[in-house]
């Protein structure tokens, strides 16, 4: 493997960009002035609006048996009952109850209509006390999709213009620019230019037609530059034909995290459209956990019609190549105790479980499973944009510790992630608590490992 970086550039740039997320809420242009009964109505449209009959009977369901507590890292960090999952459909539950629900006529003398000031104190529990990991989904025994719910009280929050500063910073820049942390295109070529001079051959950038459409995000090219590296260098070494696009290399998008739906839909088609462009039978999202739901399912919301393209995560592309012997991996002459983090969106929503495992068994290294893992594995604590807000800290730390318990009891002596928000989270996590076990990206690590002769061709 080329070394693309090395572990002092990429602290450095650690430190650099989180000095750089730090200010973000500073950054942030002052709010646009809107009067309370216009973002009480505008909440109020978007909750009439998508709740339908499916959300209706899940929020009519709860049987109080409070399972999904113990099933939340910010409830169990916390111990506070503020957190429990289905508290946080409270709002949208006396909006239908008052305007919905069979016994509506009945419920508006009893129930209280909604405020601005309810919306306001949603703020820190939709956003910054959930990343809508989706565990609690799976103990509700009612069935009840709390995290879908959750991603609606966003866009009912968006609607009513009172996103977090930062991630409303986060989404007027993309919405203007297509990228995020100011990675445009001169940048986004910076970076190829200097990685093409590393790994010494021709990233292919723009090539009219292409197999594969391989995305990065502002995230890596400002930080991970490994991730992309190893994504790359594998790609070359199995000779798939892909290119990256200088007009649609963003994955990340701040549309889904904010809860802004025409931002949303905006770089869902910008990349689907790429990628049919392109002819890309698939498309490969950068270690980035909601870049995959933001394009897996979100290319054919945003274009209104079903895509004939598959969207993988880095680790679900090269594990499904390990698994049916398309990329052969070096064995480590020594083993490494390791353990690996499930991202949410990945794992959890996306199925994505054995590829990442089948990769470390590729390169001989020990995985020792941490008490929660594939479907059920805990959320870092900084999924899902909170990791950029900064009031979420004390929230996120309780997440981390959470999660991090269960890594130190593994006695793993490196912590294998494949999302970059998973990776950010528990550096600063790291940093904060003193903890040093070593995060390592899993597209840098098999990069680590290809052979040194030719390898398999896709
Ligand atoms: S989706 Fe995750 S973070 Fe949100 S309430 Fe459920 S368990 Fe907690
Ligand atoms: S697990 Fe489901 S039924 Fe139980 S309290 Fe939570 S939302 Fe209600």
């Amino acid at each position: 493997m080329t070394e693309v970086v090395t572990k002092q550039e990429l602290d450095e740039a650690f430190a650099m960009f989180y000095g750089m997320a730090a200010s973000l809420k500073d950054l942030a242009s002052p709010p646009v002035e809107v009067a309370d009964e216009e973002r009480v109505a505008a909440a109020k449209r978007v909750f009439l609006k998508g709740i339908d009959a499916n959300f209706a009977t899940q929020l009519d369901a709860c049987v109080h048996c409070g399972a999904c507590a113990q099933a939340c890292q910010f409830y169990l960090g916390t111990e506070d009952p503020k957190y429990t999952p289905v508290h946080k459909l409270d709002l949208m539950k006396r909006v239908y109850d008052r305007e919905l629900s069979p016994l509506s006529w009945l419920k508006k003398f009893i129930v209280k209509d909604i405020t601005a000031d309810d919306l306001r104190a949603q703020q820190e529990l939709v956003y910054d006390s959930c990343t809508m990991c989706g565990r609690c989904n799976l103990v509700c025994p009612a069935g009840i999709n709390i995290a879908d719910m959750v991603a609606m009280n966003r866009s009912a929050l968006a609607a009513a213009r009172l996103m977090p500063d930062e991630l409303r910073f986060m989404q007027e820049g993309q919405e203007a620019d297509g990228t995020i942390f100011g990675a445009d295109e001169d940048l986004f070529r910076f970076r190829m230019d200097a990685l093409q001079e590393k790994l010494g051959f021709e990233i292919p950038i723009d090539k009219p037609k292409a197999d594969v459409l391989l995305v990065t995000t502002g995230l890596d090219i400002h930080l991970f530059q490994d991730a992309t590296g190893g994504t790359i260098e594998t790609l070359h070494h199995m000779g798939v034909d892909y290119t990256l696009r200088s007009d649609a290399y963003e994955g990340a998008n701040f549309g889904l995290l904010s809860g802004h739906e025409g931002t949303k839909k905006k770089m869902a088609a910008k990349l689907a459209n790429a990628a049919i462009e392109v002819g890309a039978k698939v498309v490969i999202v950068p270690e980035c956990g909601h870049a995959f739901p933001a394009l897996r399912w979100g290319a054919a919301e945003a274009l209104g019609k079903p895509v004939d393209f598959d969207v993988m995560t880095v680790s679900e592309y090269f594990g499904k190549a390990v698994m049916d012997g398309r990329l052969k991996l070096e064995k480590d002459k020594e083993s490494r105790v390791v353990a690996l983090h499930d991202p949410c969106k990945v794992g959890r929503w996306g199925g994505v479980f054995e590829e990442p495992r089948a990769i470390l068994k590729a390169i001989g290294w020990e995985l020792h499973e941490t008490e929660s893992n594939r479907a059920y594995n805990f959320c870092c604590g900084g999924g899902a944009g909170n990791f950029l807000i900064e009031r979420a800290n004390p929230l996120k730390r309780a997440g981390y510790r959470v999660k991090m318990a269960e890594i130190e009891k593994t006695e793993a002596k490196t912590l294998v992630v494949s999302c970059g928000s998973c990776r950010m989270n528990f550096e600063v996590g790291k940093v904060n608590a003193g903890d040093t076990i070593p995060v390592e990206s899993l597209a840098a690590i098999i990069a680590a490992h290809l052979p040194k002769t030719e390898g398999a061709k896709a």
